[in-house]
């Protein structure tokens, strides 16, 4: 079986390799899935959420370890590791809470007629998740599709393959059946082998829009359902009513949390008007930002290029680069991949940095005259995960809520994650598909429903419909 090497984005240093899942072991996994199904699919769903609220305190008593497992294979600090495992378990609360959610509707709709619902699983589905969210993105996936009876098969990314082999552990311990979820290990090839396989009957992806878009019309094309989320270029909008301090702050953790490796993260700063208070204070801010101390790694080396070829190409077409985290090493951790905070002032809103995702803790200042201009440039953007407003008027909040073109909109907020039961679900490019992918959205797109019409009075008056 071929193995690929996975190394660690804080020092370099050699993870546990993983064996690829080839489109036989693809094959094979599905079927012990399918066996799965057959009793899991027809559980009452009081009786299927039972593991998940076990499963909810397992990763709570194990919390330290998953989070420096996900530091581990990710980079990113332990804190946001813990932060991203917590938020994940938001989405566990949520399918604890489906037998209360899910018990349908039922309408006498004619004399003697009921009209009834029953909710059903799918089957065996699939999710494929990205490198930046090691847990927290398949907990956006697996809890709701077992909740609601469905058998899982998750395929990490190869860069992150280690954390959801351990939520598998804890899934068992908590006395989930065997094959209700399991791990599948590789990198395209075995994207491809989940998505022309007939067993799988529906696939949930989060990624870059390139490959979301992709998988999306393969998936389709073989007849699954598909909701792909893609990347994004998140704008935020300061006005010159905003706090400096506050802003500045939040800013600054919007775009360097998680080294920037965020679908949310603030990637465009647009200032409306004389914002140059907010400008020193978010200089500050950045200067606080110390890769390794604060502010963890970039995922790879190639990654880490990438990014800084993208300050290098903003320096040459004439940009500012009033903080600058090109060529950082970090004492004791040489083989880590590491960029600082950047800040690129100076370029037109036409340049690639404000407008592709970097995926690094690099933020690209644009300066306008007025909101509307601000909204053209946001709202000409293809991608539609986040937006945000900085400001301390509600009617300047409202105007900008009401026109920003993304799914999740922010005011004075520069992540804009909807907590449960509010639903995670982006816009445009940012998604392919129909519906978010958390919350009750989530439950419909696990779920397939059947509508009953029935009448056992044979003598209840009669009118058209019965
Ligand atoms: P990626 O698209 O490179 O990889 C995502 C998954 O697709 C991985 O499991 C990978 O193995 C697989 N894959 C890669 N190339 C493939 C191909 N050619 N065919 C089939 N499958 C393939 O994304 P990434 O670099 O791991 O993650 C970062 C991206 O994910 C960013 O663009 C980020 O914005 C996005 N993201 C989006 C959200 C969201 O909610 N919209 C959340 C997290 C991350």
């Amino acid at each position: 079986m071929k193995t690929l090497s996975v190394q660690s984005p804080v020092d370099g240093s050699e993870l546990v390799p993983i064996e690829i899942s080839d489109a036989a072991a693809v094959d094979a996994a599905v079927s012990r899935s399918q066996e799965a199904f057959a009793s899991w699919g027809t559980t009452p769903v009081k009786e299927r959420v039972q593991p998940l609220f076990r499963f909810k305190h397992l990763v709570e008593d194990n919390i330290q370890e998953l989070s420096e497992l996900v530091t581990a294979e990710n980079g990113k600090t332990v804190g946001e590791s813990e932060a991203g495992i917590r938020k994940g378990l938001e989405v566990v609360e949520f399918a604890t809470s489906l037998p209360q959610l899910g018990r349908g509707g039922l309408l006498e709709v004619s004399r003697g007629v009921d009209c009834y619902e029953r909710r059903y699983p799918l089957g065996v589905v699939a999710g494929i998740t990205p490198f930046n969210f090691p847990a927290m993105v398949p907990f956006w996936m697996f809890p709701l599709a077992i909740a609601s009876g469905n058998a899982f098969l998750l395929k990490p990314s190869e860069q992150v393959p280690h954390t959801p082999v351990r939520l598998a552990e804890l899934l068992l311990e908590a006395g989930l059946p065997e094959n209700v979820f399991q791990v599948v290990q590789g990198d395209r090839t075995t994207v491809e082998a989940l998505l022309d396989h007939p067993g799988i009957e529906a696939t949930a992806f989060v990624g870059s829009t390139k490959i979301a878009k992709l998988v999306y019309e393969r998936g389709t094309s073989a007849g699954k359902r598909v909701l792909a989320l893609g990347g994004a270029k998140n704008h935020l909008v300061v006005v010159p009513d905003a706090d400096p301090e506050i802003t500045a702050r939040n800013v600054v953790s919007s775009a360097t949390g998680c080294a920037g490796q965020r679908c949310m993260a603030a990637s465009v700063l647009i200032t409306v008007g004389d914002c140059s208070k907010v400008m020193e204070a978010i200089e500050t801010e950045m200067q606080k930002v110390i890769p390794g101390e604060n502010m963890g790694a970039i995922i790879s080396p190639a990654a880490k290029e990438r990014i800084e070829s993208y300050i290098d190409r903003a320096e040459a077409a004439g940009a500012r680069i009033p903080v600058d985290g090109r060529n950082v090493t970090v004492p004791g951790k040489e083989n880590g991949n590491y960029v600082g905070a950047t800040l690129i002032d100076g370029l037109p809103p036409s340049n690639e940095c404000a407008c592709d995702e970097i995926f690094g803790p690099v933020i690209t200042v644009l300066h306008v005259d007025t909101l509307d201009e601000a909204l053209a440039i946001e709202n000409a953007n293809p991608y539609g995960n986040a937006a945000a407003i900085y400001t301390t008027t509600g009617a300047t909040a409202q105007y900008f809520e009401e026109r920003a073109n993304a799914g999740m909109i922010g005011v004075n907020i520069g992540v804009p994650v909807p907590r449960e039961p509010f639903a995670f679900g982006g816009w445009n490019d940012s998604r392919f598909g129909i519906g978010d992918i958390t919350g009750e959205d989530g439950l419909r797109f696990w779920t397939k429903t059947k509508k009953i019409t029935r009448k056992w009075s044979a003598s209840a008056a009669q009118n058209w419909m019965s």
